[in-house]
Parts: C-alpha cells; sequence; structure tokens
C-alpha cells in the first residue's frame, strides 16, 4: 500500500519567529559574517552564507563582481565559455566567493576541469534539478578523487536526509537543498513532486551536521523574513533567484511598459530557457519553469543590505550574537496567519 508521511510539512510563511530575552542591546553587535569550515575543503571561507542563484538571469560576472565585496556567495551560470569565465576571474579581485556551476554531463567534466585547472578558481556547484540520480553522486566522487581537498564541492538538489547523507559521502561539502520551491519553478505542478522548504532544511542540516557537512537552502525566499527561517531552521548557506532577479546586475532584459520599469525573469527549465541555452527544448522534457517579468529594482547592494538589516534586527530579536549561534536560539510558532495584507495590493 501506498505510504502517506502525516506529520506536518512546513514552509517559511507557515512559522514565524518567537522573540527572546537577549543581551543584545542594538543590532551592530550582530555579527553576520560566518567563518565555514568545511568536511572535505581544506580553506576556511569568510561570508554570510547568502548566495546568489547561479540561474542565466542572477548567476553573472556583474552579480559576482558586486557581491564578493558584500560578502555575498555567488554561483556563475553555466551558460558562459571557459574564455569568458577566465577572463572574469583574471579581472576580478577576489574570486574566494565565487563557484563555477556544472551539470553531470561528460562535455561538463571536461569543462569544470579545464576551468578549475587554471587556478583561478576553486569552488564548483553541481547542480541538478533530481539530485537523486546516480550519476550525481559518481559525478561528484569523480571530481572529489581527482582534486582531493583542494575544491569545496556544493550539489543537489534532494529534500532528504538519506540523499542529503549520500552526497555527503561521496564528496560534497555543502548539499543544495530544495525541489520546487523555486519561484520560477513549475516541478510541483508538473510532476506532483516536492517537498515544503522548511521541513526540508531542518531535516537535511540535521542530516548534514550530523556528519560535518553543510547544506545551501535553495529557492523559495520571498523576503529577507524568510531567509533568517532558513538559517533559523539550520541553514548554512541560503541561495537566492527571485529577490536578485530584478537587479542591475541581473541579465534579464530590461522592460518599459507604461510607466513601469521591469525585468524579465525565466526558470532555467523553462521552454524559454531550453530554447535560449540550449537552443532546443527535447522532446522527452516538459517545462519545468515559468517566465515573468518582475519590477526593477535598481543595484542589487540595495536589495542585500535590506536583506542584512533583516537577519541583524531578527538575531537582536532572539538574541544571537553570531549567525551560527541563530539555529541554537530560535524557536517557531507554527502559524495560520504571518502577514497582514490589508494594504498590500
Ligand atoms: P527563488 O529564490 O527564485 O525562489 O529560487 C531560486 C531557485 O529556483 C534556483 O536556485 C533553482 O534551484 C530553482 N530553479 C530555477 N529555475 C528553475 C526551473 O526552471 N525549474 C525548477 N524546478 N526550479 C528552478
Amino acid at each position: 500500500m501506498t505510504t502517506i508521511i502525516d506529520n506536518v510539512q512546513l514552509d517559511y510563511s507557515d512559522v514565524l519567529l518567537q522573540p527572546k530575552r537577549t543581551t543584545l542591546n542594538s543590532r551592530k553587535e550582530a555579527d553576520i559574517i560566518r567563518t565555514f569550515k568545511f568536511k572535505y575543503y581544506k580553506k576556511a571561507l569568510s561570508a554570510t552564507g547568502v548566495t546568489v542563484a547561479n540561474m542565466a538571469t542572477t548567476g553573472t560576472f556583474e552579480m559576482a563582481k558586486t557581491m564578493s565585496k558584500l560578502n555575498a556567495v555567488t554561483c556563475l551560470q553555466k551558460h558562459y565559455s571557459v574564455d569568458e569565465i577566465v577572463e572574469f576571474l583574471k579581472s576580478n579581485d577576489d574570486n574566494s566567493l565565487v563557484f563555477i556551476s556544472t551539470g553531470i554531463k561528460d562535455d561538463e567534466f571536461q569543462k569544470t576541469c579545464e576551468i578549475l585547472d587554471t587556478g583561478l578558481i576553486d569552488k564548483v556547484c553541481v547542480d541538478i534539478a533530481n539530485g537523486y540520480i546516480p550519476n550525481l553522486s559518481q559525478f561528484i566522487n569523480k571530481l572529489r578523487e581527482k582534486y582531493g581537498n583542494n575544491i569545496l564541492i556544493m550539489a543537489g538538489n534532494v529534500v532528504t536526509s538519506d540523499m542529503t547523507q549520500e552526497l555527503i559521502l561521496n564528496g560534497a561539502d555543502l548539499v543544495k537543498i530544495g525541489i520546487g520551491p523555486g519561484s520560477a519553478c513549475t516541478t510541483r505542478k508538473i510532476t506532483g513532486i516536492g517537498r515544503p522548504q522548511l521541513s526540508a532544511v531542518m531535516e537535511c542540516a540535521d542530516a548534514a551536521h550530523g556528519m560535518n557537512g553543510m547544506i545551501c537552502a535553495d529557492g523559495g525566499c520571498t523576503c529577507p523574513g524568510d531567509i533568517v527561517k532558513s538559517y533559523a531552521g539550520g541553514a548554512d548557506f541560503v541561495m537566492i533567484g527571485g529577490m536578485f532577479a530584478g537587479s542591475d546586475e541581473s541579465a534579464g532584459e530590461l522592460i518599459k511598459r507604461d510607466d513601469k520599469e521591469l525585468k524579465l525573469f525565466y526558470g532555467m527549465s523553462s521552454g524559454y530557457a531550453q530554447n535560449k541555452h540550449w537552443g532546443k527544448m527535447n522532446k522527452y522534457r516538459a517545462s519545468e519553469g515559468r517566465v515573468v517579468e518582475i519590477p526593477y529594482t535598481g543595484p542589487v547592494e540595495n536589495t542585500i543590505e535590506e536583506i542584512y538589516g533583516g537577519i541583524r534586527s531578527a538575531m537582536t530579536y532572539i538574541g544571537a550574537r553570531r549567525l551560527k549561534d541563530i539555529p541554537k536560539c530560535a524557536t517557531f510558532y507554527k502559524v495560520n496567519r504571518q502577514l497582514n495584507e490589508i494594504f498590500a495590493k
């Protein structure tokens, strides 16, 4: 008989954080830079953990250049050529917060090695929609064998503890968590597969931390509070696409209509992206992403400062002095309604 898991599965919007007695008097006392140490990769990394998604719109060179100065990680989109990437890495002052991205085909392995072998970068995001397929584990294993602890590997996406551990055992330092929560994603609608993001993050973070691994919560953040909730659920890094996609640094086309300024944003599995980046959409695939026009938001620094401000304020509310203390200080209320939206529309 088919099994039903019927313990409650939660999204960010299903919870709020309880304020607590605190020793912090001001948000200035909240330290949002964390020094990460990894299971395999031998170097430490200092950052806020906020990570730009490797989508074609957001994972741009312009984004990486700006975000590197703002202590945020950028995963470059994978459709740049080797020459373009090398040229960028040579021109960027500091590549320590930049990842290249790759799929798991043989030619992508070659391309990844070609870039890593330049010595200009040592971080890779191995990203496929369905992280459960055995070829992902094999790909990571091969990369880890070839480069030992000289590279940082992030891999995904999955939403359960078993597969989080499997990817870590195969060489991932960081497992990317999320199936279907993304703002430009239609996977849940097309396939019926997915898991509410907060519950996925909580379970997978616990599984990863138990073996010195870490997770990057990927998708579903709609406001700074969601990013705080993600950290509170145990995320080490939080990957964001849509919230950065309206910025100057995003590659989405700027559209002026009436008196509105908009930017084009599309899911990487949308028919639009497949035609644009692969030149075709294979017959056996359905589109699992959407194309949307979103409000233009100006320099991405505005958005990230708002996020950082939200994190600092939340830390003051719950008494967390350091970013890594957030989950220890956090208690969630399960709520029926998180916002009063009477004037929102
Ligand atoms: P957001 O921050 O916009 O909610 O989510 C960003 C994440 O959505 C990306 O990092 C990626 O994991 C996911 N994503 C991007 N494009 C697609 C797509 O076309 N289909 C699906 N299923 N997920 C996507």
